[in-house]
């Protein structure tokens, strides 16, 4: 799971989205679909594991989860992440697939392929206001 701000779920009074808000989801979230789809393919087949159903959502709080059946959710905003943090992402949750945790052995399952993984996810977390609040429209340099 990944925090966009650290901040608790609002939950049921959380405000709704506004006409442009679900505008823009209905716009990029196809695009984030598809972007998803090729990525978790080229990773299970290094990781050799699978998962079950992908949802692509409107989330404020969070980049990414991995459900105990094994659905994935991903934050269609990956679609302005430049790729190397889509793909820590991906590959993020497909190792919750192997250990439902945050434990060393999770993160050893990461590194294996993002040993890097720290500085990506300060670049996430140093993104992601800017991503949430709609300021960032295009990959930042
Ligand atoms: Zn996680």
């Amino acid at each position: 799971m990944w925090k966009i701000l650290r901040r608790r779920r609002r939950g049921p009074r959380a405000r709704s989205r506004t006409k442009s808000e679900r505008a823009h989801y209905a716009l990029h979230k196809e695009s984030a679909r598809t972007i998803v789809h090729e990525r978790l393919e080229y990773w299970t087949a290094h990781y050799g594991v699978t998962y079950g159903k992908v949802f692509i959502r409107d989330q404020r709080s969070r980049w990414g989860s991995c459900s105990s059946k094994g659905n994935l959710n991903f934050n269609y905003r990956i679609v302005f992440l430049p790729p190397e943090l889509v793909d820590y992402i991906v590959v993020h949750e497909l190792c919750h697939r192997i250990e439902f945790n945050h434990s060393v052995a999770f993160w050893d399952q990461v590194a294996r392929t993002h040993p890097n993984h720290a500085i990506l996810r300060r670049a996430l977390r140093s993104l992601s206001p800017s991503l949430v609040a709609g300021k960032v429209e295009s990959p930042p340099v």
